[in-house]
């Protein structure tokens, strides 16, 4: 039978390539290019999600670059490296034809994806020539497994495919997967599970993040594409291809349904054109019956997973009018087969009150044994169903594309709100360029003003942005500048009324996280705009002439990078307490010696000004930091990863230290900082293994207990609490992210308590919010923030009071919630309780002190707006100073 299968198969492949074009008439190259398009199995060895087996990257990438030269059906894009230097492919398939006008179909499309200016007609007309574009991912959470393997059937059954479906498909669709959107991962995870298959370690969850920096928050990141990864998806996406949908393929715990599939629960993130929630409807109802048809039982729709989710790729999407959606399989234990009893199975969050069937899921799954197996199989089946449909609706597709980019336009224009103006000379101005070309890379149109611009009454420098709504991306622009509130009723609580956590965030307004303001703006604006064809530069100058030295300005979060790339080249910086009288120099700048900086200025494009006159006193010197940040197994943990990477850009010099160097103790002869990332006492300490990457616990890794062989587990336990209590007293920081907290508070009985601890989520809720601070700024760790800035609040963050009067006076506090009016963006419940309390302290203990920021100040390396709190609490204060005023300057 086999044989028979595979002989047919190559007869698909001879006709395909004599259909295929002139070269495939050469006899020599069809009896090798025959010979060499080998299924999976072939290559591999073992069927694609066979029990116990796992293809790695290495091999995956060989397979594809395999195909690639055997079939004419397909070509593999390098798209550029991953974070660890691996190659990150794309694969595009589609008829020989088709390939060869790659380009030009990659322009019709883009001109369909922005048709401003252009007459229905004129649509029409382009559509006849034109191919529905679908991007597919898989493996971007590299713990799901089955999926980097069904990308290998689904890119070898589509271009070995004879039948009608599946020409139709290669005629009408130009189909881009991208097999692996994590390559480090799928080849971490591959290797660690099957160094381990057969023994007691079976199936153990990875100890360490499966991506570099962001581990499964690797999907957070669809927006400030801070990663690799996600720029070059990014750029496939928004600004190359612009697909029609886009599909990404996950999986889910094990206890409830066997597959999510398209549309998305209640409730859904308003403003993106209508139509492509109605397109997700079609997709998943062509998905939901090619899977009963093939007798997959247990696949349902509209539930689990909400239509207001996280900023990641497939939840972006929409608001590029991308039908963005995403497929969730239930896991097994890696590649361990799971047997689940019926009584095991259970309703599931939004939409599944009961394991019973209903119309968004007709067939049940019984239980029985689960296979990585049976979730290749609904991937395929389901990323099939995809280009499947847009090949027998080529046109509708390619139609309402045209439509909602017309129509999102036109919304645009008519809103209360045209345009957001951003302002080029507010606080940190380096940052607003940055959010300018964060938002060009998302392929959102930008202006920048090219003299002065006085918009309803306000005053805009030169360099200022303007963007308008009057763009197919209008939805973007509106959630990434706009105020928005996450909704409060019946979909987001529950009978008791207890708020619902929502799936990510209640807010993800990228100009709050980065401390940029923008204006809405009511009218339409006009003036002298020039749209914003490449980056925003971002080169610093030199003064000429400088014997007092320079000043760099202390509200630029760059100027920190200045600084700790001027002290590891030995170039004396200080910091100015006070400022000058002429007030060109503010408190909080840094003064810098004369000498070689002009790379250090275009690096970070700081401008070195000169120093007018020079500064004797008001200053205090700076010394290169040394500074460790903790490192735990257990998954890893997501918050330390991101703050690599923010230090990495801003090269803040650090050194990774795990549970052993700590309980070794005598820190203090090493490091003058040591920070905890957000983590909960148990998993720092090991006293209780954490939750692994992806939570829960439900089947994505383990599941059950825990079997992680020894080595790989960590925990400083009693001993290093100790160790780090004596480093702060004799003289060190120790840094705590928000619930990081909870160790020196409980163990070193500071004078403070987390206010907010315990609370009832009727009394006190914030999942993700930012919300308004003032910062004491004249305190040397919070210099350079402004007087009044937002911070982000989530779930397991702090608010501090102090609990003592006799030590009340070691106690500083850095930033204090408003009275009133807290919440800028996202769902705030309780804002009494947070009224006029501390958001972050520093609390003198022994001859050091402790710092406590109780929000984000850089979560997921998007929020600029307090990266400075960070970065101050790295360089050293003046020598037994107590800094102690909290009076705010402007
Ligand atoms: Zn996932």
């Amino acid at each position: 039978m086999k044989a028979c299968i595979r002989s047919i198969r190559v007869l698909a492949v001879l006709l395909a390539l004599l259909a295929g074009g002139a070269s495939a008439y050469s006899p020599v190259a069809l009896a090798q290019s025959a010979a060499a398009v080998q299924s999976p199995e072939q290559f591999f060895g073992f069927q694609m999600g066979a029990d116990r087996k796992l293809a790695n990257w290495d091999k995956l990438q060989q397979y594809y670059q395999a195909l690639a030269r055997a079939s004419n059906k397909m070509r593999v894009v390098e798209l550029g490296k991953t974070s660890e230097g691996r190659p990150y492919l794309a694969i595009f398939i589609s008829s020989p034809a088709n390939l060869a006008r790659l380009d030009h179909y990659r322009q019709a499309n883009a001109r369909l994806a922005d048709p401003r200016g252009m007459s229905e007609a004129e649509a029409k007309k382009l559509i006849t020539d034109a191919k529905a574009v679908i991007i597919q991912s898989f493996a971007l959470h590299s713990n799901e497994v089955a999926a980097s393997q069904a990308a290998a059937e689904f890119v070898y059954d589509s271009i070995t495919r004879a039948d009608e479906e599946a020409t139709r498909m290669l005629d009408n669709v130009i189909s881009i997967v991208a097999p692996s959107i994590n390559p480090d991962g799928t080849q971490m995870i591959a290797d660690w599970y099957m160094k381990y298959v057969g023994t007691d370690h079976e199936a153990a969850g990875l100890p360490w993040l499966y991506q570099k920096y962001s581990g499964h928050d690797n999907n957070r990141d669809g927006f400030a594409l801070n990663l690799p990864e996600s720029q070059h998806l990014g750029k496939l996406m928004y600004r190359d291809w612009m697909p029609q949908a886009y599909v990404d393929h996950h999986q889910m715990g094990s206890g409830n349904a066997r597959l999510y599939i398209p549309p998305y629960a209640e409730p859904i993130r308003p403003g993106g054109d209508p139509l492509v929630w109605r397109e997700m409807t079609l997709y998943g109802a062509h998905m939901g019956t090619k899977l009963e048809a093939a007798g997959k039982t247990g696949v349902i729709g509209s539930a689990i997973y909400s239509g207001w989710g996280h900023m990641g790729f497939h939840w972006i999407t929409p608001f590029h009018n991308i039908a963005g959606m995403l497929t969730e399989s239930a896991s097994a234990r890696l590649a361990t087969p799971m047997f689940m009893h019926p009584d095991q199975l259970r309703g599931g969050p939004r939409g599944l009150p009961t394991y019973e069937t209903q119309t968004t899921m007709p067939s049940l799954w019984q239980g029985g044994w689960w296979r990585v197996r049976d979730i290749v199989e609904q991937q395929k089946i389901a990323a099939w169903a995809t280009v499947d449909l847009a090949a027998r609706n080529r046109e509708t597709m390619l139609w309402n594309m045209y439509l909602k980019g017309i129509r999102q336009t036109e919304r645009g224009a008519a809103g209360a709100v045209k345009a957001y103006a951003i302002a080029a000379d507010q606080h940190d101005r380096q940052t607003v360029k940055k959010l300018a070309n964060m938002l060009l890379a998302s392929g959102v149109e930008v202006h920048q003003t090219r003299g002065q611009l006085i918009v309803e009454g306000k005053v805009y420098a030169t360099g200022s942005f303007i963007v308008s709504m009057a763009q197919p991306k209008q939805g973007l622009v509106r959630w990434m500048l706009g105020r928005t509130f996450y909704p409060d009723n019946t979909y987001t609580r529950d009978l008791e009324g207890n708020p619902i956590r929502p799936y990510d965030m209640s807010t993800d307004t990228f100009g709050e996280f980065m401390g940029v303001k923008s204006d809405p703006i009511g009218v339409t604006v006009t003036g002298d705009l020039v749209k914003l064809a490449a980056n925003v530069p971002m080169a610093g100058t030199v003064a000429a002439g400088a014997p007092n030295g320079y000043v760099l300005d202390g509200r630029l979060n760059d100027s920190f990078s200045a600084a700790f790339l001027l002290l590891d080249k030995g170039i004396a910086v200080r910091r100015a307490t006070q400022p000058s009288s002429d007030g060109s120099v503010k408190t909080g700048d840094f003064l810098v010696a004369a000498g070689d900086v002009a790379a250090i200025a275009k690096q970070t494009g700081v401008d070195f000004n000169a120093l007018k006159a020079p500064i004797t006193s008001g200053a205090f010197a700076l010394r290169k930091p040394r500074v460790a940040m903790l490192q735990r197994y257990g998954g890893g943990n997501m918050d330390e990863g991101w703050t690599r990477l923010m230090f990495e850009q801003f090269s803040v010099p650090y050194k990774s230290i795990m549970d052993v160097e700590i309980k070794a103790g005598n820190l203090e002869s090493k490091y003058d900082t040591i920070i905890l990332p957000a983590d909960s006492i148990a998993a720092m300490t090991g006293e209780r293994p954490p939750q692994g990457q992806g939570g829960g616990g439900g089947g994505f890794g383990g599941g059950g207990a825990d079997n992680t062989p020894a080595e790989y587990r960590s925990g400083f336990g009693a001993e290093g609490v100790k160790a780090l209590e004596a480093f702060v007293q004799k003289g060190g920081t120790l840094l705590a992210f928000a619930n990081a907290g909870d160790l020196p508070i409980q163990r070193f009985s500071l004078p403070v308590r987390n206010i907010v601890s315990g609370l009832p989520s009727k009394s006190f809720w914030s999942p993700g919010s930012t919300l308004r601070v003032n910062f004491a700024n004249s305190n040397p760790l919070a210099y350079g923030m402004p007087a009044e800035g937002l911070a982000l609040f989530m779930a397991g963050g702090q608010v501090y009071a102090v609990t003592s009067t006799d030590r009340s006076q070691d106690v500083e506090i850095l930033a204090t919630y408003l009275d009133r009016d807290i919440l800028q963006s996202g769902w705030l419940l309780g804002e009494q309780v947070i009224a006029k309390k501390a958001a972050a302290v520093s609390v003198k203990h022994g001859a050091g002190k402790v710092v406590l920021i109780g929000f984000r100040p850089q979560h997921r390396d998007q929020t600029h707006g307090t990266y400075k709190l960070v970065f101050n609490a790295l360089l050293n204060g003046p020598q037994g100073a107590a800094a102690s005023t909290t009076t705010a300057q402007q």
